[in-house]
């Protein structure tokens, strides 16, 4: 007789919301197991720029919105973590700055959205003194420049962590080898494989970004729309490139950066700068070379002191993939979609991971779904996954 595998929650899809939600059931007492099509966090994020928000690119005329009050708590709940102190045990995570900068552009615009964002966030926020401003600007800007709450951690370490913490529980799947069936009611009864073995858990979880809507139509469990906002990030690698952690906002009517740029280490442990913002939102679809031209003139712009002659360039394009919103925005928190046994996750950010698997773990006690009194054999015939390369590598 085929054999039947059971847990507790069967998580679809390793980026950083199946591995924190991984990490947040098990240590809750909850039997889970997390299976992966590809490498760990080969969508979003390994390509994201591993800022934990704070908030204060949430802030339009001054006024926290909803985004932003979601988000402030969260650099917080990540310290603690990261200290070992947390939900989730991030020691050993790499952190690359624990400072950022927020930049007003040489216009009175710039300079008021940004003293009345930190006016917003005022505990979280403090003006610098010239000989306070980071080594890269010291002597070059005049101000005024903020410190703000965000800080940034390198995300394969995380995704590494988080993974190595439930070693025994992360898993490869081949969707030619397996199919989830449904049951009389249209609940998802099984995941089958091609053997006949079969994985039945209490919850089945998505946390696949953009292979969502693939997973769930392949099911025929089309219950959970999203969407799609696309960038072009750039890539710059070159040798003025100390490390730079820092929003350039510019005149433009809410905070959203012109240019938001974090350093990370090449293959060769160079530092390449990762370009996103305004200009990765307006580069989307663009011409890649034009793109190149457009951050080369718009660095130039606003570090004149540096020289960008012999740098080398990249470009990256990927989707934000989110649960859809009525106007196509970004959605202000996390966002949980619920169907009969099934949920379906999206972070929106990859800081709002914690306040997801909050989420979660609500709504399966919600539904009285508790720990499992026994855990049966995890399925050792599969796999182990990698976590994904980043796309700077090989810059
Ligand atoms: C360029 C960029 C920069 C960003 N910068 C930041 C930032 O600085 N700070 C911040 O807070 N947020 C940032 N974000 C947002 C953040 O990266 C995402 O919100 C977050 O990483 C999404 O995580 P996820 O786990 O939902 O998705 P993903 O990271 O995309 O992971 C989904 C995983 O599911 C797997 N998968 C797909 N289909 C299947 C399937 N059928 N079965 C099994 N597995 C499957 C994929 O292989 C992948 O490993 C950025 C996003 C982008 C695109």
């Amino acid at each position: 007789m085929a054999e039947i595998l059971k847990t507790d929650a069967l998580i679809f899809g390793g980026g950083v919301a199946g591995l924190w939600l991984l990490n947040r059931l098990r240590n809750a007492g909850y039997s889970a197991w997390l299976l992966e099509s590809g490498s760990l966090g080969q969508g979003q994020s390994v390509a994201s720029q591993g800022i934990i928000h704070s908030g204060l690119k949430y802030i339009n005329d001054g006024t926290l919105n909803r985004s932003a009050t979601t988000v402030s708590d969260m650099p917080c709940i990540w310290r603690r973590c990261l200290q070992g102190q947390g939900d989730v045990d991030l020691q050993g995570t790499r952190i690359l700055s624990d400072d950022y900068y927020m930049l007003p552009r040489n216009s009175l615009r710039a300079r008021l959205l940004s003293f009345l964002g930190s006016k917003a966030l005022a505990s979280k926020t403090q003006r610098l003194a010239p000989n306070e401003f980071p080594a890269f600007f010291q002597g070059n800007v005049k101000g005024p420049m903020y410190r703000i709450d965000d800080f940034v951690i390198d995300v394969p370490s995380l995704l590494a962590m988080l993974c190595n913490r439930q070693q025994e529980s992360v898993f490869c799947i081949d969707w030619n080898e397996a199919r989830l069936e449904r049951g009389d009611n249209g609940d998802i009864s099984g995941l089958v494989f091609n053997d006949g073995t079969c994985i039945k858990a209490q919850q089945y979880i998505s946390c696949c970004g953009g292979g969502t809507e693939s997973l769930l139509r392949q099911s025929g469990l089309d219950v959970a729309p999203m969407q799609r906002r696309p960038l072009q990030q750039v890539m710059v690698r070159h040798r003025h490139t100390g490390p730079v952690y820092v929003h350039c906002v510019s005149s433009s009517i809410d905070l959203t950066p012109e240019l938001t740029i974090t350093t990370h280490s090449n293959k060769a442990g160079e530092p390449v700068w990762y370009l996103g913002g305004r200009l990765a939102e307006d580069g989307a679809g663009m011409n890649a070379n034009n793109l190149i031209d457009r951050a080369r003139r718009t660095l130039a712009d606003l570090f004149p002191w540096c020289d960008f002659d012999g740098a080398e360039w990249g470009t990256l394009e990927i989707d934000r993939a989110e649960a859809k919103q009525p106007d196509g925005r970004r959605p202000e928190d996390a966002s949980l979609v619920t169907h009969l046994n099934l949920a379906v996750c999206w972070p929106t950010k990859l800081t709002l991971a914690p306040a997801l698997a909050d989420k979660v773990l609500a709504h399966l006690q919600a539904q009285g779904i508790v720990p499992s009194p026994q855990t049966g054999a995890a399925p050792q015939f599969l796999y182990r996954p990698q976590v994904a390369a980043t796309p700077w590598e090989n810059l």
